[in-house]
């Protein structure tokens, strides 16, 4: 794989991972954060030390013209060689009976809407080049459907499979390969942030290989699906959740 690679949410968790594996492979990476601009600059900085260019850009996924200068800050870096869907958000533990519309729209606006207009941002550049990777972050909730949880989450996820299937279809004549990952219980802020740190802790016994993944885990997988190993993958989705 050849060009910049944008991966959003870049700032901690598997985003962060994510670019730290890409450096490590010399590839340049242009990340964005939602607001936690010294987190996004430690992982700069340390990913700018294994001596690739780097960059953080403020930018919600959510907001068009947000994704527009994400993109424009990274044509800055050279021709855009893949994209990853990551940033992702979730909510507190609840029933779906006690859901209300303004936290399904929020999920629905950054973990979908997110992923479909950078998808097209990547496409529009990728198409002109001749070629592109694109790596959707799903989860093991798209298929477990995470009831009395957070039902409106595996949901959003389930679209972001749908996505990896559809836009595969569209634009493989074109070059690109569009493949997800699932990934299952993984240590990172998204469980203190939806209200239990504890989860992974809680859960590891329903895991086949009996404990909570890694962040740097799941960025080998995605970097696998990025790199010309995978030339023949497109609309895969791998689970990378220890068998549950
Ligand atoms: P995390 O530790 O909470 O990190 C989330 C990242 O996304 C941060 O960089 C955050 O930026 C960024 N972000 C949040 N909202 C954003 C927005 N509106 N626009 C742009 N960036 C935004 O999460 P994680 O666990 O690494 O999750 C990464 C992805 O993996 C998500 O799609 C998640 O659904 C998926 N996933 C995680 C697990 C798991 O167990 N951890 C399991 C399955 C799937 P700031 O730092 O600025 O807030």
């Amino acid at each position: 794989m050849d060009g910049t690679v944008v991966v959003t949410g870049g700032s901690r968790g598997i985003g962060a991972a994510v670019v730290q594996a890409l450096a490590a492979r010399g590839i340049p990476v242009c990340f964005s954060y939602a607001s936690r601009r010294e987190a996004a600059d430690v992982v700069a900085a340390s990913a700018e030390d294994l001596g690739t260019r780097v960059k953080a850009v403020q930018a919600d996924v959510s907001v068009e013209a947000d994704v527009r200068r994400l993109f424009a800050e990274a044509d800055e870096m050279g021709p855009l060689g893949g994209l990853v869907n990551n940033a992702g958000i979730n909510a507190p533990q609840s029933s779906v009976v006690d859901l209300d519309a303004d936290r399904i729209r929020r999920i629905l606006d950054v973990n979908v809407v997110g992923a479909f207009l950078c998808a097209a941002e990547a496409v529009r550049r990728m198409t002109t080049r001749g070629g592109g990777t694109i790596v959707n972050v799903s989860s093991r909730a798209a298929v477990l459907g995470s009831p009395g949880e957070y039902v409106d989450y595996a949901a959003s996820k389930a679209a972001v499979d749908v996505l990896t299937v559809g836009l595969a279809k569209e634009v493989a004549a074109d070059g690109i390969r569009v493949a997800g990952v699932r990934p299952g219980l993984i240590r990172t802020d998204i469980h203190a942030s939806a209200g239990e740190p504890g989860r992974v802790e809680r859960l590891q016994r329903t895991v086949p290989m009996g404990r909570g993944g890694e962040a740097a885990e799941v960025a080998e997988a995605v970097v696998w699906l990025m790199s010309d190993a995978a030339s023949y993958v497109t609309g895969a989705t791998l689970d990378v959740s220890g068998g549950r």
